[in-house]
């Protein structure tokens, strides 16, 4: 059989005491009118009123119908023995019953409660009595005893007192602080805590809080006891309408834990406070879920902190990447001359090294082309070096223009410049020199308004790796050979260098036929 709930004990124990204190109060102060009594009473009444009937009939003289009256309450009333009506001489005027046998004339004339006796009153004077013999309801005291008011009282007591002690017992409990029955040591841990902590019971109703969880409501809401999770109002509106089945709801569904869910208090209001809520099923013995408890971690600091950290983080990047920005635009700066964003010297021989190193090892071409501009000093010297240096930057971007990726084009002094061209073998450097000079002739003057109508050219000298230079040096002072030579042979003209052996420098014609 299953065992009654607490609540059920309680109620019962109400009603046992109520019970007790009705019998007790009923002996000692007789409440209730015990069986005896009742039936002495009405039977004195019914006997009262038969004996009037018989009077109005003895009035009458009537005889018979006061023995058919007789024999008529004999007939109906089981308890009923005898009946008769005797004057006051002793002669029984009518009867019903063996009344000779049972009546007893009460002692003192007073009747008991199974002998009662009525006078009647004639003409003011007394006629006789009505007698009546009741069996003794002793007879069957238990069966009375049972069908007697207390029994039933209490009975009815017990009966109803249980069901409506254990409604509103439970009802009642529900609302109680249960605070009461932890313990205080277990109420000052649980308080000690940072964490907010709820539990409910399994009906979903609060049975326990801590300080932690009452101060993440603020401070002046009160001790939800006995209420839902879902009716406080600030943890309602932190779960939000649209996040569905509340997270301790599904930890009692499934009997698992529910963790992780952020939740976002007071999101509308100027505190708002943001927290972690984990949910873990009380069961019992069986694997039944007895309740949940629910612990919410207040992760606004470390959300603040976070945010932080992550706006820092990204300033960071910026600033590296301006930081980058700013090393390229340096490096660029360090490596150009200002002039013409062509590489500066130094810059230009550092990269020369490795070019012409990885040229010699892998048995690449390598090209070097020297750029002079022609008669550049009468430039300067009729338009002024304003004008000069317009001519300069215009070839510079020229032959930048011109280069491909991997080639370098340095300014190697006033007016020259030097180009290195990796994988152009002598004619294929001596068509790219011709290019550049072509260029220069048609385009050079033309990008200066001061030389508008008039003209400027360059010469170009140009030697490759074929001519047996062991270094960038005497690549150059070769290239350099060929553009004297250039410069020698009319300028505005390209020379490739031919051997050392050789007695002049080829002409780019002379190149171009090699
Ligand atoms: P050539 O055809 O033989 O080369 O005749 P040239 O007049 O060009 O002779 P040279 O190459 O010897 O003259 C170079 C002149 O360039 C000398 C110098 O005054 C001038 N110069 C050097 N650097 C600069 C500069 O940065 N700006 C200007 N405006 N002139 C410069
Ligand atoms: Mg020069
Ligand atoms: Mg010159």
């Amino acid at each position: 059989m299953k065992k009654l709930n607490a609540v059920g004990r309680i109620a019962l124990g109400l009603v046992a005491l109520a019970a007790s204190m009705v019998l007790i109060f009923d002996l000692i102060f007789g409440l209730l009118p015990s069986e005896s009594d009742t039936q002495r009473i009405v039977r004195q009444k019914v006997s009262e009123n038969l004996a009037i009937q018989a009077a109005g009939l003895l009035q009458a003289r009537d005889v018979s119908a006061i023995e058919a009256t007789l024999h008529s309450v004999f007939r109906r009333d089981p308890e009923v023995r005898s009946i008769a009506v005797r004057r006051a001489d002793g002669l029984m005027v009518a009867s019903a019953g063996d009344h000779v046998r049972y009546w007893v004339a009460p002692r003192d004339g007073l009747s008991t409660l199974t002998h009662v006796i009525v006078p009647i009153q004639a003409d003011g004077v007394r006629w006789g009595a009505l007698e009546i013999a009741y069996r003794a309801s002793l007879e069957r005291p238990l069966l009375d005893w049972l069908n007697g008011p207390t029994v039933k009282l209490l009975g009815l007591l017990t009966l109803g007192g249980f069901v409506l002690f254990y409604l509103y017992m439970r009802r009642a409990l529900q609302h109680l602080d249960p605070r009461s029955a932890v313990p205080e040591r277990v109420r000052v841990a649980f308080d000690s805590l940072t964490e907010g902590v709820l539990i409910v019971d399994s009906a979903a109703r609060i049975v326990l809080t801590n300080h932690a969880f009452r101060r993440l409501g603020g401070e002046r809401s009160r001790d939800p006891i006995g209420r839902r999770p879902d009716d406080i109002p600030w943890l309602a509106s932190a779960l939000g309408a649209d996040t569905g089945e509340p997270p301790w709801h599904e930890a009692m569904r499934t009997g698992k834990p529910v963790s992780a869910r952020p939740i976002a208090i007071g999101a509308n209001g100027s505190q708002s406070r943001k927290a972690i809520v984990n949910c873990a099923p009380v069961l019992d013995g069986g694997g039944g879920v007895q309740g949940c408890m629910i612990t919410f971690n207040d992760v606004t600091q470390l959300e603040a902190a976070r945010e932080q950290l992550v706006d820092a983080l990204a300033d960071l990047v910026t600033s590296k990447e301006e930081l980058e920005r700013k090393n390229e635009e340096l490096e660029w700066l360090a490596s150009r001359d200002p002039m013409t964003g062509c590489l500066n010297r130094r810059v230009f021989f550092e990269r020369f090294e490795l070019l012409f190193r990885t040229a010699t090892r892998d048995g690449t071409a390598l090209a070097c082309v020297m750029c002079d501009i022609d008669k550049f000093k009468s430039i300067n010297d009729r338009l002024g070096h304003q004008v000069g240096d317009q001519v300069i930057k215009a070839i510079g971007t020229l032959l930048q223009r011109a280069a491909r990726p991997g080639d370098l084009v340095g300014r190697y002094g006033g007016e020259e410049f030097c180009l290195v061209v990796a994988g152009r073998d002598a004619a294929e450097a001596a068509r790219f020199a011709e290019s550049l000079r072509a260029r220069f002739e048609a385009e050079g003057a033309a990008s200066v308004p001061a030389l508008f109508g008039s003209q400027v050219t360059a010469s170009f000298g140009v030697s490759t790796l074929g001519g047996g230079a062991r270094g960038p040096e005497e690549l150059i002072d070769q290239a350099d050979q060929a553009l004297y030579a250039s410069k020698h042979g009319g300028r505005n003209r390209v020379t490739v260098y031919a051997s050392p052996d050789a007695s002049l420098p080829m002409t780019k014609d002379e190149a171009h036929a090699a």
